[in-house]
């Protein structure tokens, strides 16, 4: 059982989420390291992307497992309690991430989901980063 009512929990975890930007300080170093330039919160963009590289036309959107509800990952488990609500919040939150895609997509922006749990491996991330930037020639802007 929990002891705090879903809004108390939906803030908590907010407020967690709003200053854990470990995941994020991973994906920013390790472009820095592959010797790419970016931009950070990119207020004029749709769903505010973490990362952008311009020059390449691709956005990273960087997930924490829970809040975007990562399929299959362990470190997305919904709270025992107040399960109606938590489902319900975190399809939203999904739903949400997919429109944000789309409108990137349409901006002419390739889109790079980077998930929690995949900043713990960091060779196989910046393998797949630079793959994923390369995959398109660099685009005017
Ligand atoms: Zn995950």
């Amino acid at each position: 059982m929990d002891r705090i009512s879903p809004a108390q929990r939906s803030k908590l975890m907010a407020s967690v989420r709003s200053t854990n930007t470990r995941p994020e300080l991973a994906v920013r170093r390790v472009l820095h390291r592959l010797g790419y330039r970016f931009r950070l919160h990119s207020n004029d963009l749709p769903g505010k992307p973490d990362v952008i590289l311009p020059k390449w036309r691709v956005a990273v959107l960087v997930h924490g497992c829970f809040w975007h509800h990562h399929r299959r990952c362990p470190k997305a488990t919904l709270p025992k309690s107040h399960v109606l609500f938590w489902t319900r919040k975190l399809n939203d939150n999904r739903r949400r991430d997919r429109k944000v895609q789309r409108q990137l997509n349409n901006l002419g922006w390739r889109v790079c989901v980077v998930w929690e749990c995949e900043v713990a491996d960091i060779e196989t991330l910046a393998e797949a980063l630079d793959q994923f930037i390369r995959q398109r020639p660099p685009g005017i802007v």
